[in-house]
């Protein structure tokens, strides 16, 4: 009997004499038959799928877009971004962008081949803009005397120069949850911490989905992101509540698909290395 006529019995509710199945109690494949029609063909993918170098150590992956490989900061400028103290100053900010301007040159110094992070000279931003993406990059918190809580290696990643990954010094120094190192500024703590200890380099790599907006501006929807944290997953498609807000709660503003990544400064020497980005 064809194992499709067995199939139709036992949809039928006919009972299968114990013969006719394999040991596991299924009825056994009839491969001559279903090489009449191929079905497995029917699920197949056929199409050329991208070939990609992957990266190693110190070095991207061969269709990534290196922001910053030791040299310089020319892909990077100042910028008006990178507060997020609240959400109607962010709004303030995001006008200033899209209305254009000239930030000037990224003033952060350049060092052994590593971004010192600016002190009190603004954040700075990729001259490219981007939406959703993969993002890697290194960074260090120096040892610091007489430092603690937020004050100890602050700094961060404003993806679209909006939603900040917060960089810090979470090894051995309590903060609030939602505010230390690889947790979504006041918006997500990290599943757990994965920091290393000051004076060591560290990794992220984020993939992140940036919101949609109908043309009307209304959130069609949020923004999602994903961290790991030295390699470890801290943050699994975590749904964000609208740009970063120190002071109240976050909220949508309407923006472009597309805007730049931006380093925050916040007054302490974190170094930045290794910078690159595959857009998705
Ligand atoms: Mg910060």
């Amino acid at each position: 009997m064809k194992a499709t006529a067995l199939r139709i019995l036992a949809a039928l509710g006919c009972g299968i004499p114990f013969n006719f199945l394999s040991a596991n109690g299924l009825p056994p494949l009839d491969w001559e038959e279903l090489a009449e029609t191929n079905p497995w063909q029917y699920t197949e993918l056929h199409r050329e799928v991208p070939v990609v170098q992957p990266g190693s150590a110190g070095s991207p992956p061969s269709d990534a877009i290196a922001l910053f490989d030791g040299t310089d900061l020319s892909r990077w400028e100042q910028t008006p971004f990178g507060e997020g103290v609240a959400v109607p100053r962010t709004e303030v900010y995001l006008r200033r962008y899209l209305n254009g301007g000239d930030w000037g040159p990224a003033t952060w110094t350049v060092e052994n081949g590593e971004i010192v992070a600016g002190q009190r000279q603004g954040a700075i931003a990729s001259k490219r803009a981007f939406g959703d993406m993969q993002l890697h990059l290194e960074w260090l918190v120096p040892e610091l005397e007489g430092k603690g809580g937020q004050e100890y290696g602050n700094s961060g990643i404003f993806l679209m120069g909006l939603y900040e990954v917060q960089v810090l010094n979470s090894f051995e120094n309590p903060t609030y949850a939602n505010g230390q190192a690889a947790s979504i500024y006041k918006q997500h703590a990290p599943l757990v911490n994965a920091s290393l200890p000051p004076g060591q380099w560290q990794s992220f790599d984020l993939i992140f989905t940036a919101p949609r907006f109908s043309e009307k501006g209304t959130l069609v929807s949020p923004a999602l992101l994903t961290v790991l944290h030295n390699g470890v997953l801290v943050q699994h498609n975590a749904v964000l509540q609208g740009p970063t807000s120190f002071i109240g709660e976050p909220y949508y503003l309407p923006h472009p698909p597309k805007l730049p990544i931006v380093l925050q400064d916040h007054n302490n020497p974190v170094r930045y290395r290794n910078i690159w980005v595959r857009e998705l």
